[in-house]
């Protein structure tokens, strides 16, 4: 029996900085991974899906050349093969430097297999059993595979195997129309697939305002992406180097041919073979941890960080579960989880970024509201750019001028979120960002310009 003061598993966003904290106070500590170091976001998602967004972007540029006086001389194509050798120049160094920097750290004894409660205070790796009085998990996601007829007898794709695909499928048939599959289904029409998504609702990224999902399926479907909502998958079957998913929608029943099926439905966390029953922590009915505001297990000595928890599905997230726990263990800074303010992007092009409530919310909510919105095609910077499409909507409370929520859709929309976010954890008044100078010509420029047309939202 191996001991420490504390062992913590999953080397994703949460893990590594955790351990750094842990091991600069002086902790012994034991880190333990399964596979890549680094996560998700360094290796199968983030990093990689916006190195592949950057190239598609580049191809989209160089086929509106003309619109911008350029010559380009030819047809643009795209040569997957590099696309993909340039995303792992971009990914490669963040994994191998998580795993140095690991293994370089005093007092910290890095594991690499898979880990398994066998005890509430005991994990066992390999051949080797650990004993902490403080386990932290981060053990994160993967790729949700739903229980569609015929899914076993054909060749799928998900965000991890994607990272493979160097080559341009004739036709990517994406399950999904939510945040990860519209980022690779405008990636890969860019690059020259004929890209359909099929989602079962009856929009697109549900959880935004319907003026959003119309809008990002307008921009979608301007640029050639078949989008088929209020659709059933029914099953799906190959059939020679085709594979079809037989749909329903509207009563009718059709087929959707296409060459290569990615599944992008949602995720699931890695906890079930994470033997938490041996050490009695719960999970959800999705095999999410519950945690406190703190991120406390219910098991004393336990803590869940990162996806895993079902407080957050994102990079940012994830690290500031690790500031929590960092903060109340190492610090007495009591931080907690319901500090924080929702925020997060879509990296479509052009992006969303999206700070606290949606006008959805702000209206069920039953408070009163006041609402700007502003087209891009009004901001000369997105003028200037050639980059029109989308708009921007601000909420903000009649009675305490905080601001509620945005969804900056539009150029730079996901830099841009950030001066609404730093008001709103100032709990500062929308006049404050009204009355800040800023920087002409921006995209941020307009933000106070806007806030002067605020209006009772109805
Ligand atoms: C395609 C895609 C795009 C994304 N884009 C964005 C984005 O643009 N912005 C954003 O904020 N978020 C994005 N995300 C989400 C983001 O990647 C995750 O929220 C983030 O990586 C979560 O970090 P984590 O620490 O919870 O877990 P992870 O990064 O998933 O890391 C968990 C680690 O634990 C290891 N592990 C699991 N089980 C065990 C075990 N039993 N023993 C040992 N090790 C184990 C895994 O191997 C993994 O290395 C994206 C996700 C995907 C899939």
């Amino acid at each position: 029996m191996l001991e420490y003061q504390a062992i913590i598993i999953g080397t994703g966003q949460a893990g590594p900085a955790l351990a750094r904290r842990l091991a600069a106070a002086g902790w012994q500590i034991a880190v333990i991974e399964r596979k890549l170091f680094g996560g998700t976001c360094h290796n199968t998602g983030c990093t990689p899906t916006k190195t592949l967004i950057a190239s598609a972007y580049a191809a989209h540029v160089a086929r509106r050349a003309a619109d911008y006086g350029v010559n380009i001389g030819g047809r643009v194509s795209v040569d997957m093969k590099a696309v993909k050798a340039r995303k792992d120049a971009v990914v490669g160094p963040s994994p191998n430097g998580i795993e140095r920097s690991l293994k370089a750290l005093r007092g910290c004894t890095v594991y690499q297999g898979h880990a398994r409660f066998v005890g509430p205070n005991e994990v066992e790796v390999g051949e080797a059993v650990l004993k902490a009085n403080k386990i932290f998990i981060d053990v994160g996601g993967r790729a949700l595979v739903p229980p569609i007829p015929g899914l076993d007898q054909v060749p799928y794709l998900t965000n991890s195997s994607m990272m493979e695909v160097d080559f341009l499928p004739p036709h990517l048939i994406v399950l999904g129309g939510s945040y990860i599959g519209l980022e690779f289904a405008q990636a890969y029409r860019r690059f020259g697939s004929e890209v359909t998504v099929i989602e079962l609702a009856s929009r697109l990224i549900g959880r935004e305002d319907e003026d959003v999902s119309q809008a990002v399926a307008d921009f979608l479907e301007e640029e050639g992406v078949d989008i088929r909502v209020d659709t059933k998958v029914l099953r799906v079957e190959k059939q020679g180097g085709d594979i079809v998913v037989a749909v329903e929608s509207g009563g009718k029943k059709t087929q959707i041919v296409g060459s290569h099926l990615l599944l992008a439905i949602g995720r699931r966390p890695n906890t079930d073979d994470l033997g938490l029953d041996a050490a009695g922590v719960a999970t959800d009915q999705h095999g999410y941890i519950p945690v406190d505001d703190e991120l406390r297990t219910n098991v004393p000595g336990i803590w869940a960080l990162g996806d895993c928890n079902g407080r957050g599905a994102f990079t940012h997230t994830a690290w500031n579960d690790y500031e929590i726990v960092a903060a109340n263990i190492l610090d007495n800074d009591p931080r907690r989880v319901t500090d924080r303010i929702l925020a997060y992007a879509l990296y479509t092009d052009p992006p969303l970024g999206r700070a606290g409530m949606t006008e959805a919310q702000v209206r069920q909510s039953g408070r009163p509201a006041l609402v700007a919105t502003m087209a891009m095609a009004d901001v000369s910077r997105a003028r200037e750019k050639g980059e029109t499409q989308g708009f921007m909507k601000v909420l903000v409370d009649a009675q305490t001028k905080q601001i509620l929520g945005a969804s900056l859709l539009g150029t730079a929309g996901d830099e841009v979120i950030h001066c609404i976010i730093d008001v709103m954890y100032a709990k500062a008044p929308y006049t404050l960002l009204q009355r800040a100078m800023h920087v002409h010509p921006t995209v941020s420029e307009w933000v106070p310009t806007m806030l002067e047309d605020l209006m009772p939202l109805r």
